[in-house]
């Protein structure tokens, strides 16, 4: 057997999929089917809160994105998952709502990560 040096978008998918169903399972949440979680995969990879690319992100950071749920109790399914940097991730918790966060992220993170490339 050999070791896939570089895994398929789709491999990459599968397995943040099955990363988040065993969570779903054990925080007995909702979480969308594998064919739905690969269609939201293939939206843009960007920070819902402050607009980072995850190519920046991943430059500056060496983390790929992360998934937020808009609604923490609704679960991981579509319509209420995002790409979010850990960052924000941090910063909205369970504390913020979804609202909240984007005007955070517009206004005071964004214009942070944007200045420090310029
Ligand atoms: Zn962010």
């Amino acid at each position: 057997m050999s070791l896939k040096k570089n895994p398929t978008s789709t491999d990459l998918a599968k397995k943040r999929w099955y990363h988040i169903q065993n969570r779903s399972r054990r925080m007995k949440l909702p979480y969308c089917t594998l064919e739905d979680f690969s269609r939201f995969w293939l939206t843009e990879h960007i920070c819902e809160y402050c607009g980072i690319l995850e190519e920046i992100w991943l430059l500056k950071n060496k983390k790929k994105l992360e998934i937020d749920r808009k609604i923490v109790k609704s679960g991981y399914v579509l319509g209420n998952i995002v790409w979010a940097c850990r960052n924000c991730n941090i910063i909205k918790s369970d504390i913020l709502t979804y609202e909240e966060m984007k005007e955070i992220g517009k206004k005071y993170l964004e214009p942070k990560w944007k200045s420090r490339d310029a």
